[in-house]
């Protein structure tokens, strides 16, 4: 049974009738995440790596805290993890540092037609820059990734890097990155997992998938904006150049020439987010004492199976994702109406305190797939409940029958 958290998130004490279901775009925050930011900037708040006065060592101490914590959340070594601003710097890091030095014209990388602009972008800017060619696993009529065309990209060409998401922002599809990962490694090429949409939801072990790099951003796991961690496995890592260089990265520096620390000290130049660092600490801190990953993985499903039934209900609705999975294990509903914008349709939701996103989800690309311009995407954390979902489908009746 999922444990009852949502007294523990301050903003739904302070607007007791709202309905939260945008977790996909930012999660809410604790109390004990709060606290933490707020403590270490009222009681420790000095420069890390840098003092020798005590106080500056406490910073440290509590900085490099939260990396251990973090690494083990996932399953990390301590040294394979480095702070980054989120999800989409990670991969732009990947793209200027690993793949420069290792995907050269005519090699291919492989991403999917369901990513998000963060894990298309840099791989499409780069594949113009180096005359890579770029890879797009079509999905299927039920919206998971057709796993034969992938086999049919690795075997058929020089394929150096996948690049894909593990749960779509969209669709809601949890891609079975353990396969895509054996996969991709039978032929040579490395694998970069888009963890945004999971490392909140379920359990994820790098080393179980044996992911070569993972992305993920702190602020979809409960933790502060502005802070996230780019996985690189220790084999990898160990060589790879750094790409902004300062203070903080340079083991012996001089006007002529100057050496780097090891990962993940030489990708993280300047000064830290020191505060978010702890922060996020926090937050797995949070999931680690209050969230069982199944309990939650099978509450999300229950009220993605509500929903569904609920909008199926309405001859006007379209659910786009795959409709069995997501009632099994989703926490992303992602749906159509005949007849009213997607715009409308969350515009209408708001009047009545609900909160959902509406647009193309930074998924311009899967949407033109799709033929469409538009969507609406519901996305559950635990805090959501039953009653919220019961009451967003009487919202959608209502709007039906006036718009
Ligand atoms: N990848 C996926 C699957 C996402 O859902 C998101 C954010 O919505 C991102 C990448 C980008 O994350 P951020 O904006 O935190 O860098």
């Amino acid at each position: 049974m999922m444990k009852n958290i949502k007294k523990d998130f301050p903003l739904f004490q302070n607007y007791k009738s709202l309905i939260y279901f945008d977790n996909a775009a930012t999660t809410q925050k604790p109390q004990q995440v709060i606290d933490s930011i707020i403590n270490f900037y009222t009681k420790h708040n000095a420069n890390v790596h840098r003092g020798v006065y005590s106080f500056s060592e406490t910073a440290t101490t509590l900085f490099n805290n939260a990396r251990k914590k973090i690494a083990k959340f996932i399953n990390a070594d301590v040294n394979e993890i480095a702070f980054t601003r989120g999800t989409t710097e990670g991969i732009n890091l990947v793209a200027l540092s690993w793949a420069e030095k290792n995907i050269f014209a005519e090699d291919a990388i492989i991403i999917s037609q369901m990513e998000h602009f963060a894990n298309l972008i840099p791989w499409q800017q780069f594949a113009h820059k180096k005359r890579v060619r770029l890879l797009i696993v079509p999905i299927t009529n039920t919206g998971e990734l057709d796993l034969k065309t992938y086999q049919d990209f690795l075997s058929n060409n020089k394929v150096k890097l996948v690049a894909i998401t593990h749960i779509s922002n969209v669709l809601g599809t949890r891609n079975d990155v353990e396969f895509l990962t054996q996969e991709a490694h039978k032929f040579g090429a490395k694998i970069l997992i888009d963890a945004a949409q999971s490392v909140a939801h379920e359990k994820v072990d790098v080393k179980k998938i044996d992911a070569d790099f993972l992305v993920f951003s702190g602020h979809k796991l409960l933790g502060p904006t502005g802070i996230g961690i780019l996985y690189i496995k220790y084999a990898i890592a160990k060589d790879l150049a750094p790409v902004e260089f300062g203070g903080g990265m340079v083991k012996q520096g001089g006007f002529e020439k100057s050496t780097w620390l090891e990962f993940p000290y030489s990708f993280e130049a300047g000064t830290p987010a020191i505060a978010d660092v702890i922060g996020l600490g926090s937050a797995i801190d949070y999931i680690n004492e209050n969230i069982n990953f199944d309990a939650l993985k099978k509450h999300e499903a229950l009220l993605c199976s509500k929903l569904i039934d609920g909008l199926s209900k309405f001859p006007r609705i379209k659910i786009l994702g795959p409709i069995e999975q997501l009632k099994k294990n989703g926490h992303i509903v992602n749906f159509v109406v005949d007849g009213i914008h997607a715009h409308d349709v969350a515009a209408y939701l708001d009047k009545h305190n609900i909160c959902v996103r509406a647009g193309h989800h930074c998924a311009q690309p899967l949407h033109q797939v799709l033929d469409l311009d538009a969507s609406v995407r519901v996305s559950f954390y635990g805090y959501n409940n039953e009653q919220e979902v019961e009451f967003f489908i009487q919202k959608i009746e209502e709007m039906l029958k006036k718009l």
